[in-house]
């Protein structure tokens, strides 16, 4: 899994920093999460190629969220896009796209899949290889964060010792799920002798824009990744909970409660020129933290 930062500051741009807009790519699959108004520009940037974006979370209904995602619809069809899309977002969201198109008089030329997010959160999405799913926290107005995961691929076969016990190849998917194999003359061959553990689940957990609060800890708990909005540094602690932003230090205490093994910071405010400050205040109570800039990867 690998999570790109493209916009990684609040509402208004400044040097050089653009609104939200991140791409968590698993196994080719590409999910945009939140699309703020620079979006297009910077996936070309990057070089990351729209087909491959499947999945489109929008947190909440701030224009710096999915302010872009209007011209993005509107350039895959222009490209000429046939792939469905799924769009999942607040339930408002689904009209304020339907007017843009019917003003315009413009039919996309791609199925988009509107999915409203429920009220409590719930799985938006639950494949073979990744799991979506939702869950609500603190802001001004309605907002949900995502926990994306990557599933593991079960147990890893160690071919050499599958020949040795000859087992058929027709019985490896059961192998890599964790059973033993019965040979014809009743032997078992226990399944630890012919795999090895695999893969483990991957979570990247993006907590959107929230007031310092735990109230959704449970969601993140364990997270490998975890991103969470630092508008403020500290010395704005008031400002940041008059507003229902967080400051860095605030990120950084629920980055050390849930137990993640690293954390992003972003969604700066444009008052800051630079970032260096956030990602010291948060290394004060959880070293392994991260002021994220523009095009910067992490990989879990
Ligand atoms: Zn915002
Ligand atoms: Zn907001």
């Amino acid at each position: 899994m690998k999570i790109t930062i493209l916009g990684n500051n609040s509402a208004l741009p400044a040097y050089d920093r653009y609104p939200t807009c991140q791409i968590v790519s698993i196994d080719g699959t590409l999910i945009m999460v939140d699309c703020g108004e620079a979006a297009q520009v910077l996936l070309k940037k990057h070089g990351i190629g729209w087909r491959k974006i499947k999945y489109v979370f929008i947190s909440h209904l701030h224009g710096d969220h999915y302010f872009g995602l209007p011209g993005f619809l509107n350039s895959m069809s222009l490209l000429g896009r046939t792939e469905p899309l799924f769009l999942y977002a607040p339930k408002e969201l689904q009209s304020i796209i339907q007017s843009i198109l019917d003003v315009a008089n413009t039919t996309l030329s791609y199925p988009l899949n509107f999915v409203e997010l429920a009220e409590h959160g719930g799985i938006l999405a639950d494949t073979a290889i990744l799991n979506l799913q939702s869950f609500p926290v603190e802001h001004r107005i309605f907002c949900q964060g995502i926990l994306i995961t990557e599933k593991s691929k079960g147990r890893k076969l160690l071919p050499e010792r599958c020949r040795y016990y000859e087992i058929p190849a027709a019985y490896y998917k059961q192998l890599k799920a964790g059973a033993d194999y019965e040979k014809k003359d009743g032997t078992i061959v226990k399944n630890e002798w012919v795999t090895e553990q695999g893969k483990t689940d991957k979570r990247y957990a993006y907590c959107a824009d929230t007031i310092f609060t735990d109230s959704f800890l449970k969601h993140i708990n364990d997270a490998d990744i975890i991103y969470h909005e630092s508008t403020y540094l500290e010395s704005d602690a008031d400002r940041a909970a008059s507003r229902f932003h967080s400051t860095a230090k605030q990120a950084a205490e629920i980055a050390l409660k849930a137990k993640t093994d690293k954390l992003i910071l972003g969604h700066y405010s444009s008052k800051y020129k630079s970032v260096i400050e956030f990602e010291e205040e948060a290394r004060s109570v959880f070293p392994e933290s991260y002021a994220s800039k523009e095009g910067d990867e992490f990989e879990i």
